[in-house]
């Protein structure tokens, strides 16, 4: 009787296994089989990993897709398309050459709210296809305080990803109110600097690309849950903040230097009516925020306020503009919906005296369409025209909090 077969990897005797298959001097059994198409399965999925899984067009590119979404800011456009596409070269080329370590280049965008600033990020995830979290800074606060610690930043960057590390990686954060947590000199309470330079410390390190034990689920609920490690030195953030008051801090600087200079020309040359132009480091310095959060963000750029011409355009330009999501809303219903352009001018005018930037157009849009987008589907009514007339005796309607609605 000749010696029995076994499997030449884990040594099992043919007796012991469902199926043993024979090679040309070996035999591998089922179980064998089955554990090392996991490998392979496992390998393929890590190597597309590794492959970029997108596309880096040029700035000119990145930009000119900026533009379909969002209205003027050009120079923040411009900005953050050569921000970003140096941040993706640099993933990509990794392994070209090791000699020369490209830093990353993370954003803050200084600008009122509702100028396009969170727009923006969006716009850029969308076009390269990455993940997108959207955090306030408010809610952060240093670990073992009342509020979300910075990881959470990564648990809902893992949620956008569905759970893909690799592409969790090289995601982008988009972290709003980041003025919010400057230091506050002059503010007497104690509690609030928890949320403070504790925060933007915490911070720091996922700047500056650091590996993170992340709870999947968040933060403490789910105490059980097994950390996912995530390494976020690909991870693009940008910053976003309002930084009331900041100007303050930009025309003490540009004065300072034109009276060091003793040269009247610097400060003629000055756009006083949008000091924001002007921003550079030493002023979000002076603001507030640790310089070393400054030094991780070391592209700054601006939003402009919106003017009225802006509004007018964001109400009816971009590719998903807010009075095209209406039409196609009340088309659905098999409903034609048009908006005069004395109408359109109404609605720029009453937004304009909310100061809400663009955020007050959807707010407004919302009042004047809210009784027909509650009678209209399934009436008989398959028009309707909203003139100036029509928008103000609906806004009128309305309890909107301080409505003064522009007559
Ligand atoms: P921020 O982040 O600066 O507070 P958002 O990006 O959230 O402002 O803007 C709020 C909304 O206003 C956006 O969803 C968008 O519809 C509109 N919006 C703001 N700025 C622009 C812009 N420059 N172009 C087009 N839409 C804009």
């Amino acid at each position: 009787m000749g010696e029995e077969l076994s499997c030449s990897f884990c040594g099992r005797m043919k007796t012991q296994t469902e199926v043993l298959i024979a090679g040309l001097d070996a035999h591998i059994c089922d179980q064998c089989v089955e554990q090392a198409n996991g490998i392979i399965l496992n390998e393929s999925k890590n190597n597309e990993g590794k492959k970029p899984s997108f596309n880096l067009e040029s700035p000119v590119k990145i930009k000119s897709y900026l533009d379909q979404y969002v209205i003027g800011q050009n120079y923040a456009k411009k900005v953050l398309s050569v921000a970003v596409y140096n941040h993706y070269k640099r993933i990509l080329n990794k392994d070209v050459d090791d000699s020369i370590e490209i830093q990353k280049s993370n954003v803050l965008i200084v600008g009122q709210t509702g100028t396009g600033k969170t727009l923006l990020a969006q716009t850029i995830s969308k076009m390269m296809k990455l993940p997108l979290a959207i955090v306030d800074a408010t809610i952060l606060t240093e670990a073992g305080y009342v509020g979300e610690d910075v990881e959470s930043i990564l648990t809902r960057l893992l949620q956008a990803a569905d759970y893909d590390v690799e592409s969790a990686q090289k995601g982008i954060v988009f972290i709003d109110e980041i003025d919010k947590i400057a230091r506050k000199r002059d503010n007497p309470s104690i509690t609030r600097d928890v949320s403070g330079e504790g925060v933007q410390q915490a911070l720091l390190k996922l700047l500056e690309g650091t590996l993170v034990n992340v709870p999947p689920k968040g933060g403490r609920k789910h105490p059980d849950q097994k950390f996912i490690e995530v390494d976020t030195s690909n991870i693009l953030f940008i910053a976003g903040g309002a930084f009331d008051g900041i100007e303050r801090e930009i025309n003490k600087r540009l004065n300072l230097k034109s009276i060091g200079f003793k040269s009247k020309k610097t400060t003629d040359q000055i756009d006083f009516s949008n000091l924001l132009e002007q921003i550079n480091p030493k002023d979000v310095r002076s603001f507030g925020l640790i310089p070393e959060i400054i030094g991780r963000l070391p592209v700054i750029t601006h939003m402009n306020p919106l003017d009225k011409n802006t509004l007018r355009s964001i109400l009816t330009e971009p590719k998903n503009a807010i009075t095209k999501q209406y039409i196609k809303l009340f088309e659905i219903d098999g409903i034609k919906l048009e908006f005069t352009p004395g109408a359109l001018d109404y609605i720029v005018e009453n937004a304009l005296s909310f100061n809400l930037g663009a955020r007050g157009l959807r707010s407004l849009c919302e009042l004047i369409l809210n009784h027909a987008m509650f009678e209209l589907p399934g009436s008989e009514i398959k028009y309707l025209k909203v003139t100036k007339s029509y928008a103000h005796s609906q806004l009128k309607k309305t309890t909107f909090p301080d409505l003064k609605a522009v007559s």
